[in-house]
């Protein structure tokens, strides 16, 4: 492709939204356009990368056996109302009317029209199954941002598998986690498959693929020593046991103005951990008080799976409230005299000895309270956020806490929604069972952006080969030059003839110009034909490392192949 010829408004002045570095690439390269908020198109050079990366994941579930299918994304409501997410995705799904007043949606993911189709087989025989399609979702999503890495239409690889019991859903599980592997390596990222909340998807297990980067949505817990790996949301830590203190009586203490934890530290000269704090929340019409150590979070994820509702359930007592089930003023809720319906009880509060808590009178403050003298919980449980530093549950190391843009999701369903929907099968006996299935979701668009954020420069984007627009971009230093212009119009030629994917840059620029342009579109291989092309020879340069050589023309046909192999 000739530079003259494609479609590449590169930009020199970003819109201010786009806060991180692969959205600004994105635009200032001319990968891609905003059409509304999280609708993007994408241009010449954005949509090879695309299609390359959508080839990486095809080939890789081919490879594990799956079939691809192609399923509509307009999706008649009756299926969602079979399995009962008619409902519960609320605003994030984008539904309308036909004609005939029916109600439909464009599907946000595609787990009940899998399983709907699933029905056509009826025996053990026809089990395993893996199927898979490369499809556009859409979620109307509250917060669009981050360019393609988290917008309202985009590309996602769904696969879904069926399986005569839970032991074939492992291996099904096992080759899907497998295949994902090889996909992100092929792609070039640094990622980790950590665990996940499966929560209230009904789910067994689940994995997320999570490309470590600082912009990345998501929290993970890593253990510096052993394996463990898990998203924050469900991440676990041992608690904190420290040596029990003998007990001292308990005392209320006046505290006048003294509300936040951090005027606590101040007004008793001590450390967070000397404190455990109540928080309340409402949950479906119940007040429900939740206890953590006073340097803690509490994991609002944990919260909900003990709880049993949805995210949408779960709210913090507004300020009427608390003073309502405190008796008190906003800052001095504790656990002695609380009107909650239920009082839930970290674990680690329960090892802390003589700490002080709210008393649930404006101004004051109990200390040297102790848990199972002075009150107890109706439940004890894990409900704090882990972090940094915390001991892994697993090996007893140090647990470290970092960003990572989930790209991947794969998940062990059972049998939800074959059972909802009736995707069954006889065994040899005649026996009727559900099938028993996975899904496995990959974020296409995401991946492209994700692979930016971990690949790039002052100057512009390093695409990795295997997903590059085009692999080698020649630049005649000066076009006006008939000796440059001819050896660089040669090389082109050759290396289309021979199958290398070659941009030629014919415009009428200064070199400086053609180069910034090479480099912020990220093309891994650079031929330059400058002064020496007149001695037969040019320049071949790696956008990745800087490194540069001199080749003889009639060879750099021979040496890009090589070049371009050793990298994909
Ligand atoms: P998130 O927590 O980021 O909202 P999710 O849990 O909703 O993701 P899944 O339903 O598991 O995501 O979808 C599978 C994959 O699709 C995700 O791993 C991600 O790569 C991609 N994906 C999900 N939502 C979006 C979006 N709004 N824009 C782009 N990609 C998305
Ligand atoms: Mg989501």
């Amino acid at each position: 492709m000739r530079l003259t010829q494609l479609f590449m408004p590169t930009l020199r002045e970003i819109p201010a939204e786009a806060e991180i570095t692969s959205h600004r690439l994105m635009l200032r390269a001319g990968l891609m356009r905003k059409l509304a908020a999280g609708v993007y198109i994408y241009l010449p050079l954005g949509y090879r990368v695309l299609k390359k990366i959508e080839n990486i994941v095809r080939e890789e579930m081919d490879r594990a056996g799956a079939q691809e299918v192609l399923m509509p994304a307009i999706i008649p409501s009756e299926l969602l109302r079979q399995s009962g997410r008619w409902d519960v995705f609320g605003p994030d799904m984008f539904r309308f009317k036909d004609r005939h007043e029916r109600d439909f949606c464009l599907g946000p993911t595609h787990e009940e029209v899998f399983t709907y189709l699933m029905k056509e087989l009826t025996s053990y025989r026809d089990l395993p199954k893996i199927l898979y399609q490369i499809q556009t979702k859409y979620r109307d999503e509250k917060r669009p941002r981050f360019g393609v890495i988290r917008s309202r239409e985009f590309i996602m690889k769904d696969a879904y598998s069926f399986d005569v019991d839970w032991e074939g859903l492992d291996a099904s599980f096992n080759k899907m986690h497998d295949a994902y592997c090889r996909i992100f390596d092929r792609c070039g990222l640094k990622y980790r498959a950590v665990q996940a909340d499966s929560g209230a998807m009904g789910g067994k297990e689940s994995s997320e693929f999570m490309v470590m980067s600082e912009i990345g949505e998501d929290e993970i817990a890593l253990c510096e020593k052993c394996d463990y790996a898990a998203n924050v949301e469900r991440a676990q830590s041992k608690p904190d046991v420290k040596e029990r203190q003998p007990e001292k009586p308990l005392q209320m203490v006046a505290t006048p103005g003294v509300r936040t934890i951090e005027e606590l530290i101040r007004f008793f000269g001590t450390t967070p951990d000397n404190f455990a704090k109540t928080l309340i929340y409402t949950v479906k019409g119940e007040v429900i008080a939740v206890m953590v150590r006073g340097d803690r979070e509490v994991n609002e994820v944990k919260l909900i799976n003990i709880l049993q509702c949805t995210e949408n359930d779960l709210n913090m007592a507004q300020e009427d409230l608390v003073r309502n089930v405190t008796g008190a003023e906003v800052g001095f809720a504790g656990p002695i005299g609380l009107k909650a319906d239920r009082i839930i009880v970290d674990e680690e509060v329960t090892y802390m000895s003589n700490f002080i808590i709210g008393a649930n009178r404006t101004g004051y403050h109990y200390v040297n309270a102790n848990y199972g003298r002075d009150f107890k919980g109706d439940l004890v449980a894990d409900v704090r956020k882990v972090s940094q530093g915390d001991v892994c549950v697993k090996c007893g190391g140090r647990l470290s806490v970092s960003s990572g843009i989930e790209v991947g999701h794969i998940f062990k369903l059972g049998t939800k929604y074959s059972e909802a929907l009736g995707a069954k099968y006889l065994d040899e006996n005649g026996q009727e069972h559900v099938m028993v299935m996975g899904s496995y979701g990959i974020g296409i668009n995401r991946i492209m952006a994700a692979i930016i954020e971990q690949n790039s420069d002052e100057n512009g984007i390093i695409w990795p080969m295997a997903v590059a627009p085009y692999h080698v971009i020649v630049v005649p230093v000066n076009s006006a030059d008939p000796v440059q212009a001819s050896a660089a119009e040669d090389i082109y030629n050759t290396l289309c003839q021979n199958g290398v994917e070659v941009l030629l840059d014919d415009r009428d620029e200064r070199a400086g110009v053609k180069f910034k342009d090479a480099d912020l579109i990220g093309i891994p291989i650079r031929v330059t034909v400058g002064k020496k092309a007149k001695d037969g020879l040019v320049e071949v340069k790696m956008r990745k490392t800087g490194e540069s050589v001199d080749v003889a023309i009639g060879e750099v046909l021979g040496y890009i192949k090589g070049q371009v192999q050793r990298e994909m």
